[in-house]
């Protein structure tokens, strides 16, 4: 088989680090030609971290969406700097591993030039899935899931008729405040947030692990990825993070997808996706482990849950409000201008304040972005002047 051109995008990230050692693992250990060759990188603002993960690629195109600071002569530079690296890249696949609704423009680039998308960056379908979905039909870009839970997900189906799909089950860790009550983790700050207890994972997941708006995002994801309606949607509670998907059957039959709890599994699952070559990442032992616990997930002390169902239900421009004044209520706690017991309420309000609207354009749902971060910004107040 011939070598796949890759574009890692959020090289710099937690998943985008994984992920290019997923791809060194995979080269080094093919035995024949090598089965990836990364063309070009792109990240936010962190240019050193860039630099040093092109080092192993030379040749690699890369991109920094910020202007401020140096950069070596030949990086594309500024906000669209992403998206026309992709488009210029000719790629076979594209890892999206950027965070937040930043990574929507370079992953519709990737879904129109027909690469397939290995996709981390889950605001991207929060925000857009009907846009997404319906682009990538029309291409015929696959997208892969990188998600672990949705990654379970995709080797539960695989070989089984969707119809008879009954319900679709994601887990939970729980987050760091999983055994705390609401009232005892309002005001918890950003470091006892980001604390989580079973993944290293980057600022904005960690918040969002810790409000369960990760699995809220997670819910809305699935319901876009592989078409399942809300009431085929749950979420549970998982403390382990071993079980990351259950798939029951309409005969009864239940399947689960376990690994450890490292992402380089479900990784690699996305870039040799249908094939499982060794991999490089830590080995499930479940003797070693003992017990799997499994609990539900109460809809008063997690409402985050409750607000996936509303914004599946209502579809069009709900989740891009969802997830634009997640990402402003996440951003504003990190600046420790909110209470951490605020920000779901802040999701909450901005789904009252703007009522959805179908999506025909790209700009329809960029809109709705913009109107729910301007809600989220009157009702924290602006930030501090520099
Ligand atoms: P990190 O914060 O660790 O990394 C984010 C990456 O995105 C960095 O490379 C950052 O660059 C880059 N980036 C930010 N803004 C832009 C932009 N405008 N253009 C290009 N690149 C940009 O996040 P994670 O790796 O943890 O998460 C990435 C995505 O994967 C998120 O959507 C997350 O929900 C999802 N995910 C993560 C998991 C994990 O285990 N970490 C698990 C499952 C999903 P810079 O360093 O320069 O800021
Ligand atoms: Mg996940």
């Amino acid at each position: 088989t011939r070598t796949r051109r890759v574009v890692v995008l959020g090289a710099t990230g937690s998943i985008g680090r994984n992920t290019l050692e997923v791809i060194a693992h995979l080269n080094g250990s093919s035995g024949g030609p090598r089965p990836f060759e990364v063309v070009a990188l792109a990240a936010g603002s962190d240019a050193a971290g860039l630099a040093g993960a092109a080092a192993a690629w030379p040749r690699a195109r890369c991109s920094l969406a910020s202007l401020g600071g140096d950069a070596p002569p030949g990086w594309l530079r500024g906000p669209g700097s992403a998206e026309r690296l992709v488009r210029e890249a000719s790629a076979d696949l594209v890892v999206a591993a950027v965070v937040g609704v930043a990574g929507l423009r370079p992953v519709l680039a990737a879904i129109d030039a027909g690469a397939d998308v290995a996709l981390a960056n889950k605001e991207v379908l929060v925000a857009a899935g009907e846009l997404v979905m319906r682009r990538a039909s029309r291409s015929g870009s696959r997208l892969l899931p990188v998600d672990s839970e949705h990654a379970g997900v995709l080797q539960c189906l695989a070989g089984h008729p969707r119809e008879r799909v009954r319900r679709v089950v994601l887990t939970a860790s729980g987050g760091p405040f999983r055994d705390r009550t609401a009232v005892e983790v309002a005001d918890a700050t950003p470091d006892e947030a980001v604390a989580h207890p079973n993944w290293d994972m980057g600022p904005k997941i960690s918040v969002d692990s810790a409000t369960m708006m990760n699995k809220a995002l997670e819910l809305v994801e699935a319901h876009h990825l592989f078409g399942l309606r809300a009431d085929q949607l749950d979420a549970i509670i998982h403390p382990q993070s071993i079980v990351h998907a259950i798939v029951e059957y309409e005969d009864g039959g239940v399947l689960a997808q376990l690994g450890a709890a490292d992402m380089r599994g479900p990784i690699q699952a996305a870039l040799a996706w249908p094939d499982r070559p060794a991999g490089c990442g830590e080995r499930l032992d479940l003797l070693r482990l003992g017990g799997l616990t499994f609990r539900s997930a109460d809809p008063h002390r997690f409402p985050a849950l409750g607000l996936a169902q509303r914004v599946m239900a209502a579809g069009g421009t709900a989740g891009a409000v969802f997830n634009a004044a997640n990402e402003a209520a996440v951003a504003a706690f990190l600046e420790r201008r909110v209470p951490f017991g605020r920000i779901v309420g802040l999701v909450s309000s901005a789904l009252d304040a703007l009522p959805p609207r179908p999506v025909a354009r790209l700009e329809d749902v960029l809109d709705a972005d913009a109107a729910a971060r301007r809600f989220v910004g009157d009702a924290v107040g602006s930030p501090p002047a520099a």
